[in-house]
């Protein structure tokens, strides 16, 4: 299937956004947003074959709720914040872990463990209307029918309008700027053959299949 958006500007991810998620990687608790860039070409649609990356093993599963920035500008109030976000869907933050592991060891950049081909999986957006409560967004990630991870946005160290404001202080947000907005804890490790699916109620199911 094809992207269910136009290419965007950038694709902003957050790190260790969820406080049991964070201790379960044993990372120190942020005092400000951990930010990353996955670049537009590693972005994969619902239903794409996913082939299991070639320099690494240990590929965790990352599901975040994804917001869509629709104007251009700075935002400084969780008003204005929300007022920027025109859709919201489900994606995977696909990472090797074991990659991670050496460069953090090292004190490298993540990109080789983060931003590899087909490493953003994104669901389909719904538009985002004030009836959503983005501070109460239910979604679950299961690995063929099993359920590995259970989030609720209402347990954010950031909350998303709080993550607008953090990011208008370094960046002008663009339309079609994705934010992937961090992981709740229940992170695990992939194998050929597994099939992800991202669920939230009010947003849609979303499933990818791990090939060779
Ligand atoms: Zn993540």
């Amino acid at each position: 299937m094809p992207l269910s958006t136009p290419i965007p500007p950038r694709v902003f991810c957050i790190g260790r956004n969820y406080v049991k998620h964070v201790q379960e990687l044993s990372n120190a608790m942020p005092e400000k947003p951990v930010v990353f860039f996955k670049p537009a070409s590693c972005l994969a649609g619902v239903g794409e074959l996913i082939h299991f990356p070639k320099h690494g093993q240990d590929l965790h599963h990352e599901a975040e709720v994804v917001v869509r920035i629709g104007k251009q500008g700075r935002v400084t109030t969780p008003e204005q914040a929300l007022a920027a976000i025109d859709a919201i869907t489900l994606g995977v933050d696909l990472t090797l872990r074991d990659v991670q592991a050496d460069l953090k060891a090292k004190r490298l950049p993540w990109e080789k463990a983060k931003a590899f081909e087909q490493s953003a999986f994104l669901g389909e957006f719904v538009p985002y209307e004030s009836s959503i409560d983005l501070q109460n967004l239910d979604f679950r990630c299961t690995v063929n029918g099993k359920e590995r991870q259970h989030g609720n946005t209402g347990d954010m160290i950031f909350s998303i309008p709080k993550l607008l404001i953090e990011l208008s202080e370094i960046w002008n947000l663009l339309p079609g700027d994705l934010v992937y907005t961090g992981t709740p804890a229940g992170v695990s490790a992939l194998q050929v053959g597994d099939i992800v699916t991202v669920t939230s109620e009010r947003i849609g199911s979303f499933s990818w299949t791990l090939v060779e």
